[in-house]
C-alpha cells in the first residue's frame, strides 16, 4: 500500500505555513543545473529506465485529472498499477497533481472569460436589435476551443527525500552523493554530485531542502537543489499602497503614474524577426519532407529561446526598477493567469507567446518577498473597464488599448493607469473579495456606481469624444 499522510498532519503543516507568513516570508531559492556527469555512463542507465516508467505514470494521472471531474490530489489512493515502488508512485502522483491543478485553474479562467465574452456578445446583439443600429460587422461571436491535455515531454522528476537522498560525501573530490531508488528494489543508484565554483559559493552555509529536481536535457541529467530563506517583512502595516497593472504595451503601470518596460520597439522587432525565421524554416521542412529527405532540420528555435530569455530579463528589470522607486510601499497587483491575459490583450495575441506574461506576477511576488516588501493580489475582474472615479463598468469605457474615457462621468486617463488605481483601491475591500464570480463583482461595482451618481449628481456625457487622446503606440503591423 502507498503511504498516505494523515489529514490531521497535513492540516497542522498548513497551519504552520500560514503562521510563518505574518512576521516574515519564506522564499525558496533554486540553484539549478548541476550536471550529473561524474558517474560512468552505464550508471545512469538505471535512471533512464526509471524515468520512462515514472513519466508514463505521471502522464496517466495528469490525463485522468485533466479529463475527468476527479480533483487532483497527490495524497489520494493510487488508481493505476505500476512497476514503481509505492514511494515512487506517490512522488509521481504529487508531481502530476501539481501540473493538473495549474492546468485546470488556467483552463477554468479562460473558460470563464469566454462565457463572459459570450454574455457580452448576446447583450450587444440584443441592444442592436432594440436600437435598430446593426452590430459592428467586425465583432464575431466568441468561439470556445477546448484545451489540449498537457503532454509531458521533457523527462523531469520532482523528487522527495523518500526516493532521492542527498548525502554529504567523505571524498574530497566531490561534495555529495545522490542516492536514487531504482526499479530494482534494494539496489539504489549512487551518483556523485560535484559543485562548480558558482554552486559552492551560492550554497555556502545554506541548509539544503530535501526535495530535489532531476531533468534530462540534450542527453544529460541535471540536478536542481534549493534552500529556504526567511526574509523579515519590513513594510509597515499602514504603508501607502501602490497598484500595479500588468500589460504588454507597458509591462507595469503604477497608480503613482509611472510605467516600466514595454514589448514595443526593440522586443517587438526581435519577435517579428524570429517569427519570420520560423515560418521560413517550416516551409523548408515541408519542402524537404515532400522530396523524401530523411533528416529534417529541427523545428526548435534557438533565437526564440534566446528572445524568451531576453523578455524575462526585461521583465525582471522592470520589476526591480518599479520596486526601487517605491521601497516603502505595499504592492497591490492582479492575480493574473495567462488565460485571462489573452482576453485582456486580444488585439496583440501574436505577442503573447513570446512575452511570457505569466512571468510578471511571478516576478513581482518573488522580488517583493526577497526585499521583505508586502505584496498582495486582488481580484482583477473589470479593473480595466471600471471607472476609477464613478465605478461605472462598461466595455465602451475603454476606447482603445491605451485610452480610458468613462462614458458616464467623462473621466479620462491612460487605460493602464486607471486600472492600477482600481487595483490599489481593491486591497482590503472585503465586499469585493467576497464575490464568488465575475457577475457578482460587476453587480457590486454597478451598485457603487449608482451610489456615486446619487451623491455627486454626475451628468451623462457623450461617449468617447476624444479618441486618440493618448499617443497610441504603433500596432504590430507598422512597427519598424
Ligand atoms: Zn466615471
Amino acid at each position: 500500500m502507498v503511504r498516505k499522510i494523515p489529514q490531521q498532519q497535513r492540516d497542522e503543516e498548513k497551519k504552520k505555513r500560514t503562521r510563518k507568513k505574518k512576521s516574515k516570508q519564506t522564499i525558496t531559492c533554486a540553484v539549478p543545473h548541476i550536471r550529473l556527469s561524474e558517474a560512468n555512463p552505464g550508471k545512469l542507465e538505471a535512471l533512464d529506465q526509471l524515468v520512462v516508467v515514472y513519466q508514463a505514470l505521471c502522464q496517466q494521472y495528469v490525463t485522468l485529472w485533466c479529463t475527468t471531474d476527479d480533483i487532483p490530489d497527490g495524497y489520494a489512493p493510487p488508481v493505476f498499477a505500476s512497476q514503481l515502488s509505492d514511494r515512487w508512485h506517490r512522488v509521481a502522483m504529487q508531481q502530476a497533481a501539481g501540473i493538473a491543478k495549474s492546468w485546470r485553474t488556467n483552463r477554468q479562467a479562460a473558460f470563464d472569460a469566454y462565457l463572459e465574452d459570450l454574455a457580452d456578445y448576446a447583450q450587444a446583439i440584443a441592444k442592436a436589435e432594440q436600437s435598430g443600429i446593426p452590430l459592428d460587422p467586425k465583432r464575431k461571436e466568441p468561439v470556445w476551443r477546448e484545451w489540449n491535455v498537457p503532454e509531458l515531454r521533457v523527462p523531469c522528476i520532482q523528487a522527495t527525500a523518500n526516493v532521492v537522498v542527498l548525502e554529504p560525501s567523505e571524498d574530497s573530490t566531490f561534495e555529495y552523493w545522490l542516492r536514487i531508488s531504482t526499479l530494482d528494489k534494494g539496489h539504489p543508484l549512487r551518483v556523485p554530485v560535484k559543485f562548480s565554483a558558482y554552486h559552492t559559493q551560492a550554497l555556502a552555509g545554506k541548509k539544503l531542502n530535501t526535495s530535489t529536481t532531476l531533468c534530462k536535457r540534450n542527453g544529460c541529467w541535471w540536478l536542481t537543489l534549493s534552500f529556504d530563506e526567511d526574509v523579515a517583512l519590513r513594510t509597515e502595516k499602514d504603508a501607502p499602497r501602490v497598484g500595479v497593472d500588468v500589460g504588454i504595451a507597458n509591462f507595469l503601470t503604477t497608480s503613482t503614474g509611472k510605467q516600466y518596460g514595454t514589448f514595443h520597439g526593440e522586443l517587438a522587432r526581435r519577435h517579428r524577426r524570429d517569427r519570420e525565421k520560423r515560418r521560413h524554416k517550416a516551409k523548408l521542412r515541408a519542402c524537404l519532407k515532400k522530396k523524401g529527405v530523411a533528416k529534417l532540420p529541427s523545428t526548435s528555435s534557438v533565437t526564440g529561446q534566446r528572445l524568451s530569455r531576453h523578455v524575462r530579463q526585461e521583465i525582471n528589470r522592470a520589476v526591480a526598477l518599479m520596486l526601487q522607486d517605491h521601497p516603502e510601499a505595499r504592492i497591490v497587483y492582479e492575480d493574473l493567469s495567462v488565460a485571462s491575459m489573452r482576453f485582456k490583450a486580444r488585439c496583440m495575441n501574436a505577442y503573447l507567446y513570446a512575452s511570457n506574461l505569466a512571468h510578471m506576477p511571478e516576478q513581482i511576488k518573488w522580488a517583493t518577498a526577497k526585499r521583505g516588501m508586502a505584496a498582495n493580489t486582488v481580484k482583477a475582474a473589470y479593473s480595466s473597464q471600471e471607472c476609477s472615479r464613478c465605478h461605472d463598468v462598461d466595455r465602451a469605457n475603454r476606447v482603445s488599448q491605451q485610452t480610458f474615457c468613462c462614458v458616464y462621468c467623462g473621466y479620462q486617463d491612460h487605460a493602464d493607469h486607471n486600472a492600477s488605481l482600481n487595483l490599489a483601491s481593491r486591497w482590503g475591500d472585503q465586499e469585493l473579495a467576497a464575490c464568488q464570480n465575475k457577475g457578482q463583482i460587476k453587480a457590486l461595482l454597478l451598485r457603487r456606481h449608482e451610489g456615486c451618481t446619487q451623491l455627486f449628481g454626475l451628468a451623462v456625457v457623450q461617449p468617447a469624444v476624444q479618441l486618440g487622446l493618448w499617443n497610441d503606440p504603433p500596432t504590430s503591423t507598422d512597427v519598424v
